[in-house]
């Protein structure tokens, strides 16, 4: 490349002009992706952190990764940032949906294209996105709750509402439990969003739904594990872990635990290392100029947006050797202790 230049230019720039000296070839050839990511708060972020990092640097490119802690501002001027340092192509997991929005205007003034990661970006032209099928985790939440108990009062737990993710999982447990509701069976006697998907408030929001029904509830359905974490407290407080049915989602090792020991009935499991090597195969495409074409699209409230749903997978204590232990998501140690 160097010596074509060198060529062209000595008939008739200078040379001087034209090829800095001390350019290293390689650097200028290297794809650089930025991954903002809204934060690692829970367990699954670090995995999505380094598995990433893996799989962008197996396909020779590179990564700088940022987390905002939960903070919008300072996810926009980091995502800046990355813009600025000249990245090739950006992939965000956005705190608030609609928020991010500015980061894809000022990344796409930029000329740099942008991958909404695990959460939809809303009303922007976001290039594409990658996730899995939440619509689909609520389904398979409800699903599992609702065959055993198919009558009784229901507690709904959703996550942050600035989170485009809860919306759709929240949708998928009520396309399953909405005929129950319907002929009387169950009863919602209790819902709420938990803000920033903090533990701590589930457990106030759980506490609060025992109390105005005299702990007369049957089943608990959790936008997450982390939220479950907090409902099950609740629970623990009243002595009533493992006597009510609690969902969740993520299969963090904390809520496996508590599946095998029977205070959890199901999670959903998402294989975040198919997520990141999607994603970062695709980043790294697109980024070199590649159209990327996709089966799906979701519509952000501003354009359909191209788009990949993986599949999610429903455990319980009967298939969790089979599916999170047999893909190495955690160890069969770690989840049932030492033998
Ligand atoms: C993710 C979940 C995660 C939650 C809280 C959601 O958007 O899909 O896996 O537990 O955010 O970080």
């Amino acid at each position: 490349f160097i010596g074509l230049m060198l060529t062209a230019c000595t008939a008739g720039e200078t040379v001087s002009k034209a090829v800095p000296e001390k350019t290293p070839v390689v650097d200028e050839e290297t794809i650089k992706i930025g991954f903002s990511m809204d934060t690692l708060k829970e367990e699954r972020w670090l995995k999505d952190q380094a598995l990433f990092k893996e799989a962008i640097e197996d396909l020779g490119a590179e990564v700088e990764i940022v987390a905002a802690n939960g903070d919008d501002a300072l996810q926009l001027t980091q995502a800046e940032t990355l813009i600025q340092q000249g990245i090739d192509l950006l992939v965000i997991v956005p705190h608030n949906a609609e928020a991010t929005a500015a980061i894809v205007h000022t990344a796409h003034r930029a000329g740099i294209q942008v991958i909404a990661y695990d959460r939809l970006v809303k009303n922007a032209d976001i290039d594409l996105y990658v996730s899995f099928d939440n619509e689909r985790v609520g389904e398979m939440q409800a699903t599992a709750i609702l065959d055993l108990v198919p009558k009784g009062n229901y507690v709904y737990i959703g996550g942050a509402t600035t989170d485009n993710n809860v919306h759709l999982i929240k949708k998928g447990v009520f396309n399953v439990l909405q005929p129950a509701i319907d002929r009387g069976d169950i009863k919602i006697v209790y819902d709420q969003w938990t803000e920033d998907w903090s533990p701590e408030k589930a457990f106030l929001n759980m506490t609060e739904a025992l109390a105005a029904n005299n702990n007369q509830i049957d089943a608990v359905i959790a936008a997450n594990d982390a939220t479950a974490g907090g409902v099950i407290q609740a629970l623990e407080a009243q002595g009533l872990a493992g006597e009510i049915p609690v969902a969740g989602q993520d299969a963090e090792l904390a809520a496996a635990q508590r599946i095998v020991g029977g205070t959890q009935t199901m999670t959903v499991y998402k294989p975040i290392q198919t997520l990141t090597k999607q994603a970062a195969a695709l980043a790294v495409r697109m980024a070199k100029g590649e159209t990327v074409t996709t089966v799906r699209s979701v519509n952000n409230g501003k354009i359909d947006v191209p788009s990949i749903l993986l599949a999610p997978i429903p455990v319980t204590a009967e298939n969790m050797r089979d599916t999170v232990i047999a893909d190495g998501f955690h160890t069969g140690t770690d989840v049932y202790g030492a033998a």
